[in-house]
């Protein structure tokens, strides 16, 4: 167990390793950011930075001998620097699970494996692999690079008449998944935390409507069945133990017309899904990370209200003012000066029925 008072390191210096930080401090735990990016946003809240790239063993070293335990906030980080940093301190979730998590293909082949239903999927590494993957799964089908890609980057829909040599080329992909279009009713997804004992703890499953691929708001509770709810909830604690994990994963998911839950994607770190629980939950996921992580016990999980979260993407941002004045809107910025279209700069919670 690492007491209140211990040093968190974090990989990754985006807003959730910023939110972590926060809840972190929250408990009396100092945090070490370790991040390529300067002023990132969760350095501006920790207690110490290293900026230095993720391939560094010297920085890396030097930061393994500053902190108690790892855990990430960005599950891009290359799997032989976590590797290197758990020769001299833990790393939770570490190398193992970034290893099937950072890369679409080992990802869906692990949840298979495990009995985990996902969309029909094909190994690509060619064009004329495309051309197969189609005409197997049919049309239309979606093409994903296997490696980096997130809020649809590196993503293009196949659809007839199909152009794979295009296709390949957008993608600029030495290996890709190609996966069968899946007509789903909603997204939902499930964030479960796994502490150092193998106790699990979970949030309820919540709908995410994306625009342009990118998460715009999430709903609590999904507007889904109490079955189909209760399903989500299994699929997401199965994959945690199949992990072996300790720490957060956020399991996101398709719910069928005909009610089947599909895996799409994992993320075992802090999810874009979850800010609601910081105003709306007895523990946020983000202090429920550094529960895990610290092995100290989790914490409840039961909504006090139902919520609903709305990202700030790009020059929205600028509604600030508008939602400090509205009474009940809990308004949350992550300290980013560059304003892009797209890039998320914040995000507002509002608690249903107050
Ligand atoms: P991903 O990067 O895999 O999370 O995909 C981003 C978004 O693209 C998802 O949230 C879905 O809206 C959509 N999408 C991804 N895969 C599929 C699929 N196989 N069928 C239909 N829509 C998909």
């Amino acid at each position: 167990m690492i007491a209140p008072g211990g040093t968190i390191g974090i990989l990754g210096g985006g807003q959730l390793g910023r939110m972590t930080a926060l809840a972190a401090a929250r408990l009396g735990y100092r945090v070490h950011v370790f991040t390529p990016e300067a002023d990132s946003p969760c350095a501006q809240v920790a207690a110490a930075a290293t900026v230095a790239e993720f391939n560094d063993h010297a920085a890396l070293a030097a930061f393994a001998q500053a902190v108690d335990v790892v855990t990430l906030e960005w599950e891009n980080v290359p799997v032989e620097a976590v590797r290197y940093l758990e020769e001299g301190v833990p790393v939770r979730p570490g190398s193992t699970v970034l290893a099937v998590t950072r890369d679409r293909l080992e990802e869906k082949a692990f949840l298979n494996r495990h009995g985990i239903a996902t969309a029909p999927w094909r190994a690509a590494y060619s064009t004329e692999d495309v051309l197969a993957a189609a005409a197997e799964l049919g049309l239309p089908a979606v093409l994903k690079a296997a490696t980096l890609g997130y809020d649809g980057k590196g993503q293009v829909r196949l659809d007839s008449p199909l152009d794979p040599q295009a296709a390949w080329h957008a993608m600029g992909a030495g290996e890709a998944i190609v996966e069968g279009y899946v007509r789903f009713e909603r997204e939902i997804s499930v964030i479960v935390a796994r502490g150092g004992d193998g106790g699990m703890a979970s949030y309820p499953a919540v709908e995410n409507q994306h625009t342009n691929h990118i998460l715009a708001r999430t709903i609590v509770p999904a507007p889904i069945s109490a079955e189909t709810a209760a399903e989500a909830d299994r699929i997401a604690r199965r994959v945690a133990r199949a992990l072996d994990l300790t720490g957060l994963v956020a399991v996101e998911m398709f719910v069928t017309h005909d009610n089947q839950v599909l895996v799409n994607e994992l993320a075992p770190r802090p999810h874009n899904s979850g800010h609601w629980t910081i105003d709306a939950c007895p523990t946020s996921q983000f202090e429920q990370l550094v529960r895990a992580v610290c092995h100290l016990p989790l914490g409840p999980t039961t909504p006090f209200h139902p919520a609903v979260m709305e990202n700030l993407l790009g020059d929205q941002v600028s509604r600030w003012p508008e939602f400090l004045a509205e009474p009940g809107a809990h308004l949350h910025l992550y300290g980013k000066t560059e304003v892009r279209p797209g890039r998320k700069l914040g995000h507002v919670t509002r608690l249903v029925g107050r």
